[in-house]
């Protein structure tokens, strides 16, 4: 249906009893949209009712007032009348619901499939997705899946139902006409992860895109209003282009001070998810808007990271106000005049008298690199308050928040000057360097970080979620395995049976190289200098 129709548990004796239970029970203190979703036995009928003129959406109200960035993006995309397509509100405050437009939809291959069965069963088997150029699929987190997937799984027929969703997908979307980004055509690997390939081609800021996957928050570091959906509400948003949604409170994480060098966004969310607001749980369902003098000097790609970790920190979205690093992306990455990408960020920012459910503020000057410990990514510890040296077995440096070009920067840096030193990965280490999309690995190629990572015995994947989940090389293989990585969460058993800790690119090389956990030292200004160098040759 798409949502959770009831939490009154006597409900289940009346059901298992077989006792007839009135539709009231489950509309009882509801609001009116979801009152009449279930109603209308699911958000499908409710959306045809509502296309049909039949349902009843309340208007939102809400006067002009202050907004913050995201309350903006979403009042521009808010649905006001499905029928006459009308497109727009003055202003929305948190609480006020409704259905808004998305000028994205995308969907992987873990999810395609069960929502294009729902489409051919609900819709009929001619069915077509709406506006197909603005939809689009990925073959992401399993290409590397037969590498790692143990054989009493395959035995179970789980390699076999992975492959299924693999081809159920492409035949959806050549079907459909929609644009898959799929596996590579002669090795083994995907073009992109989902969301790197969003913000490194489609996004663009004050747009509102929604995916199947809860790291879609990633998108938010352009401007963008980028938020995760389930099966239910990618089927229904490939026919009505609209998501519903509760306007959300929005909390203000300011992030004041210079780095110190070797402190990076991935050190920032490690602190701020340690945060006492964020392990209560305060900050669940909220918008989480990244602003201070350290984020207005992060690249796009770090700020991604920031974005990325929303998911971690429990936030609806994560979203960072477009400024010069956003146009300098937008031109330089994207290939936009600068004109155009000035026009498109103008007027995206949050009011100076804009309402935030609270602000955090945090100081990066006072910050060292932190490691997430096993089990959970709110257990962030300074590295230098380790209670003891923590060896490592694998070293992973990919996954979506840990496969941009500027983490290869990272890795490749630290690989550079080890191997300046003479030094090489541990023996005892296996270092897995995973790019997050093509382009990221034709960065690389630009750069010569290819031969750094191969000379420094580094092991180059192409782009997968892979270790991520459990699914590519790079995940343990048993409980005393050690493992440090640059993903975004550690949950047990997440990346296969060992222990992870979660930390930056940067510790991740420089443990890879030490064989334990060990924060980035720069060697000295030269060899940074010859670096450099090196990159731009
Ligand atoms: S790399 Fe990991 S977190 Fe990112 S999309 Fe894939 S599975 Fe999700």
């Amino acid at each position: 249906m798409g949502l959770l129709t009831s939490t009154d548990f006597d409900l289940i004796e009346d059901v298992r009893r077989g006792r007839p239970v009135p539709l009231s029970a489950f509309t009882e203190g509801t609001d009116p949209i979801t009152r009449q979703v279930i109603e209308y036995g699911g958000l499908f009928g409710f959306n045809v009712a509502r296309f049909q003129g039949r349902a009843y959406v309340p208007p939102i109200q809400t006067p002009r007032r202050p907004m913050t960035l995201a309350e903006k993006i979403l009042a521009r995309h808010m649905r006001v009348d499905a029928v006459r397509d009308v497109v727009g509100v003055p202003a929305v405050q948190p609480g006020d619901a409704g259905f808004v437009v998305a000028d994205w939809r995308f969907s992987h291959e873990y999810v395609t499939p069960m929502a294009a069965i729902y489409l051919e069963r609900l819709v009929g088997p001619d069915a077509r997705v709406t506006d197909p150029a603005s939809v689009l699929c990925f073959r992401d987190h399993l290409t590397y899946l037969d590498l790692v997937m143990p054989e009493e799984k395959r035995r179970m027929g789980l390699l076999d139902l992975a492959h299924e969703l693999k081809v159920r997908q492409e035949e959806f979307c050549r079907k459909q006409g929609i644009r898959l980004h799929g596996e590579l055509p002669d090795r083994r690997g995907s073009e992109a992860i989902c969301h790197s390939i969003m913000l490194e081609t489609y996004a663009l800021p004050g747009q509102v895109i929604v995916g199947t996957d809860s790291h879609t928050t990633h998108i938010g570091a352009i401007g963008c209003f980028a938020f995760g959906i389930g099966t239910t509400d990618i089927f229904n948003a490939w026919i009505t282009k609209d998501v519903r949604i509760r306007v959300p409170e929005t909390v203000l994480v300011r992030i004041e001070g210079p780095k110190p060098q070797g402190v990076t966004a991935k050190d920032i969310v490690l602190a701020i998810l340690r945060h006492p607001f964020v392990k209560s749980g305060q900050a669940i369902g909220k918008v989480i808007e990244f602003d201070g003098e350290t984020v207005r000097a992060m690249s796009v790609d770090e700020r991604a990271t920031l974005t990325n970790m929303t998911a971690e920190i429990g936030g609806f979205t994560g979203i960072v106000a477009p400024d010069e690093k956003t146009v300098e992306f937008l031109v330089e990455r994207r290939g936009l005049r600068r004109s155009e990408a000035e026009r498109l960020c103008e007027g995206l920012w949050s009011d100076p008298d804009a309402e935030y459910a609270t602000v955090l503020t945090f100081r990066a000057d006072e910050l060292r690199p932190l490691v997430a410990l096993p089990g959970d990514p709110g257990n962030g510890l300074f590295i230098d308050e380790l209670p003891a040296e923590v060896w490592v077995d694998i070293a992973y440096g990919g996954s979506c928040t840990g496969g941009k070009a500027e983490d290869m920067d990272m890795y490749a840096l630290v690989l550079y000057e080890a191997l300046e030193q003479g030094r090489r990965v541990h023996p005892r280490v296996r270092f897995y360097i995973q790019f997050g999309s093509q382009e990221v690995r034709r960065y690389c190629e630009r750069r010569g970080y290819l031969k750094i990572f191969q000379d420094a015995g580094a092991i180059i994947l192409e782009p997968s979620c892979g270790a991520c989940i459990n699914a590519g090389p790079g995940a343990s293989t048993s409980p005393d395995q050690v493992t440090i990585s640059a993903q975004n969460r550690n949950f047990p058993g997440r990346s296969g049976p060992g222990q992870v800790y979660l930390a930056s690119p940067l510790t991740v090389a420089a443990s890879a190289v030490a064989g334990k956990i060990t924060e980035y030292r720069p060697l000295h200004v030269e060899c940074v200098e010859r670096f450099l160098h090196h990159r731009f040759e």
